[in-house]
């Protein structure tokens, strides 16, 4: 069987180095706010291009922080609307919702699976004060336009770069685009905790300072509050294994480039719709690697049987849970439609070409 994601293959790549710097904290006796997450924020600022990183416990908390930052400083306010892809991962629009922000949700480009910029006009009203961005599946989403549609409106744009981390448009990473960018390192991620973790990383030193005030009681010095803050660290010892992993983050994102590669140049089939190569292959880490197909029921249960094993990214889009219900007689057809048709190919830098070899012919002889 080859396995979508085999962490335990990944997490073990670097074994001997992770142990000891894992067993350096355990030794230590001190297992939050310390060295560790320290030195991570620096390398992680560093990698990205950004001035401040702040660890923080995980990619929703990041960008929930950012937000509830944004209201503390005075830029936004309950009931202000927030424009983010319908076709995302519900995380970003719990972290605009839970701070009494409203998302606005708008269309992807099918080509791409990325918010389409195009339509993001229309939908700017006097209430819109940010535009989140999701680089979805590893996949870049920016250009000029955007940026100078947010100067123009003066709206924040906000990097949901839980699936993008050390993707690039032109010289600089993701992460370093917007005005600030929340992190996931949840162990699936292409930066992978174990357990969970996230970040910010941002140019502007008063958001990072709110956000790492807010992370921690609200509290700007001990028993002083300054914020009804919450309490989401990011523990020394997570710290210590993402350290020791981003510096392989870019080794390990060339891999999964060549293995998208091969993907897109060998798997034929005329009921399967391929994702695109950007243009400049730096814009896209495949996180996923996202192939579409009408009848994905059949495919699947195909790919199960010949011992592949996909997942499915995401089965019901946010605008259809439970969850937003008042939200569940809206209309995205381009949304609904991804939904319906896609399916994730195993896809991870642990894999070997004898695996992707047969994953490709499995492919090509569906019937
Ligand atoms: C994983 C993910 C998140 C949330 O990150 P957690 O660390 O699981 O909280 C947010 N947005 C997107 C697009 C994600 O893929």
């Amino acid at each position: 069987m080859i396995k979508f994601l085999d962490l335990q293959k990944i997490n073990l790549a670097h074994q001997q180095e992770t142990e000891e710097r894992i067993l350096n904290v355990f030794r230590s006796g001190w297992y939050l706010l310390g060295r560790e997450v320290a030195t991570f924020e620096k390398n992680l600022a560093t990698y990205i291009g950004a001035q401040h990183a702040v660890g923080v416990a995980n990619g929703l908390d990041a960008l929930r922080l950012i937000l509830r930052a944004y209201i503390e400083m005075g830029i936004m306010e309950q009931g202000d609307e927030i424009i983010v892809p319908a076709n995302t991962y519900i995380a970003s629009l719990l972290a605009i919702s839970d701070n009494r922000l409203v998302p606005v949700l708008v269309e992807p480009d099918p080509a791409n699976f990325n918010l389409d910029l195009t339509r993001i006009e229309e939908k700017i009203t006097a209430k819109t004060k940010g535009i989140m961005i999701v680089h979805l599946y590893g996949r870049t989403v920016f250009s000029e336009e955007l940026k100078s549609l947010a100067n123009k409106h003066q709206l924040k744009i906000i990097e949901d770069n839980a699936q993008a981390i050390g993707a690039e448009w032109q010289a600089l990473k993701t992460g370093n685009l917007g005005d600030a960018a929340g992190f996931s390192f949840y162990p699936g991620k292409n930066l992978g905790a174990l357990g969970d973790a996230g970040a910010i990383t941002t140019n502007d030193a008063e958001l990072a300072e709110t956000v790492r005030i807010l992370a921690n009681y609200g509290s700007n010095q001990k028993y002083i509050n300054i914020y009804q803050g919450l309490n989401s660290r990011l523990d020394e010892m997570q710290a210590a294994v993402l350290d020791v992993k981003l510096k392989y983050i870019d080794g390990e994102n060339a891999r999964r480039r060549e293995i998208a590669m091969r993907y897109i140049e060998e798997i034929r089939h005329p009921d399967i719709q391929l994702p695109q190569m950007p243009g400049n292959p730096a814009e896209h880490v495949w996180h996923l690697f996202v192939i579409r197909s009408a009848d994905r029921a059949k495919l699947q249960e195909y790919l199960t049987t010949a011992g592949v094993q996909t997942l499915i990214h995401y089965p019901v889009p946010p605008h259809r849970q439970e969850a937003y219900r008042e939200w569940n007689v809206l209309s995205f057809p381009i949304t609904e439609r991804i939904h319906d048709e896609v399916l994730s190919l195993p896809i991870s830098p642990v894999m070997s070409d004898e695996d992707v070899g047969l994953v490709i012919r499995k492919i090509n002889s569906y019937a």
